[in-house]
C-alpha cells in the first residue's frame, strides 16, 4: 500500500497545506512523519490536532515512531489509528518494563528478592512463569533470556493496550478509558 507522509515540523500552516495536497492524491493511507524527534509532547499533540482534520477520514492514519503509552492514548484521541515504535523492544533490552502502574527498571535493587511477576494481572509468557527477582538476576548476569523476557512482556503490554483501546472505542467509552489508564499509569507503583 502506498501512504502519503505528512511533513512540516512544528509549523501548523505548512502541515495543513501539505495535508491538503497529499489528501488529493487518494492514497491507501496517510502518515504523520517528522514528529517525536525532540519537540515537546505538547507541540506534538498540537500538530496532530491541527493536521488530522485535513487528512481523509475514511483512510488509516499512522503516527510514525510514537511512542510512550500516554503518547499513544493522546494520539488516538486526536484521530490516529496506528503506530510503530522502538520503545517496547529497546526499553525491554535495558530492563525497563511497562506495567499499568507505570514503568519499572528491573535493574533496581528493590527487585532483588521480589517474587512477584512483572505485573500480577499480565498473561504474557514472562509473567506466567518468571519472577521480577529471577529476571533481574538474568539481566545482571547478562544472560540473553533476561532481555528476551522483558521484550516479550513489553510487546504483550502494548498489544494488549491497543486491544483495550479498540474495545473502548467500539463501546463508546474511550474518554473514560483514557482518563483511568493515564491516572493509574502516572500513580506511584
Ligand atoms: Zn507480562
Amino acid at each position: 500500500m502506498l501512504f502519503g507522509i505528512n511533513q512540516g515540523a512544528i509549523y501548523d500552516d505548512i502541515r495543513v497545506e501539505h495535508a491538503k495536497q497529499i489528501a488529493e492524491l487518494n492514497l491507501d493511507g496517510y502518515a504523520i512523519g517528522g514528529l517525536a524527534v525532540g519537540e515537546t509532547h505538547e507541540e506534538m499533540y498540537r500538530i496532530i490536532e491541527s493536521t488530522v482534520p485535513y487528512l481523509p477520514e475514511d483512510k488509516p492514519i499512522y503516527l510514525m515512531g510514537v511512542g510512550t503509552p500516554i503518547n499513544i492514548l493522546e494520539a488516538v484521541d486526536r484521530g490516529v489509528d496506528f503506530f510503530d515504535c522502538v520503545y517496547p523492544s529497546r526499553n525491554g533490552r535495558h530492563g525497563h518494563v511497562y506495567t499499568n502502574d507505570g514503568k519499572l527498571n528491573l535493574f533496581n535493587a528493590r527487585y532483588e528478592l521480589d517474587e512477584r511477576p512483572i505485573e500480577e494481572e499480565c498473561q504474557c509468557p514472562a509473567c506466567r512463569s518468571y519472577s521480577r527477582a529471577y529476571i533481574r538476576h538474568l539481566l545482571k548476569a547478562k544472560e540473553m533470556l533476561g532481555m528476551r523476557l522483558c521484550v516479550l512482556h513489553n510487546l504483550y503490554f502494548y498489544n494488549h493496550m491497543m486491544e483495550e483501546i479498540r474495545d473502548a472505542i467500539d463501546e463508546g467509552r474511550y474518554q473514560e478509558y483514557k482518563r483511568e489508564k493515564i491516572e493509574r499509569y502516572q500513580g506511584e507503583s
